[in-house]
């Protein structure tokens, strides 16, 4: 298995982990680009949202609120946040790990188009 993010599922690369349970884990990326950086990855291998399909939308649903609690533990529930999921090249997907970015704790600016 090549996919980096498996691998920081079984357990063969650490990470720094804030949430998990048998579905989902969540983990604060190595390389953050605000305050709190914490990437959500199903523990079940999309490669993107285009592998994303009906029969998914219950990890879908458990990701966004999975977001909820954590924003809210980590208390950044009320200035808020932003979720961003990169698609493919053009997207800025390095990971083929389907993944969510979740970014807090400053004033975001917004993003290129
Ligand atoms: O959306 P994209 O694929 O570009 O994001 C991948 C993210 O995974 C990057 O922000 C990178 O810093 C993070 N990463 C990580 N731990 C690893 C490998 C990558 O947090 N071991």
């Amino acid at each position: 298995m090549s996919c980096i993010f498996c691998k920081i599922i079984n357990g063969e690369i650490p990470c720094d982990k804030v949430y998990e349970d048998d579905k989902v884990l969540a983990f604060n990326d190595i390389n953050p680009v605000a305050p709190y950086h914490i990437l959500i990855i199903p523990k079940k291998h999309y490669e993107s949202v285009l592998d994303i399909e009906d029969k998914d939308m219950e990890i879908v649903s458990h990701i966004h609120s999975i977001i909820n609690k954590i924003a809210k533990e980590k208390g950044f529930s009320e200035t808020g946040f932003r979720i961003i999921n990169n698609c493919k090249e053009d997207g800025g997907q390095e990971v083929k790990h389907i993944h969510y970015h979740v970014l807090a704790g400053k004033k975001l600016p917004m993003y290129e188009a």
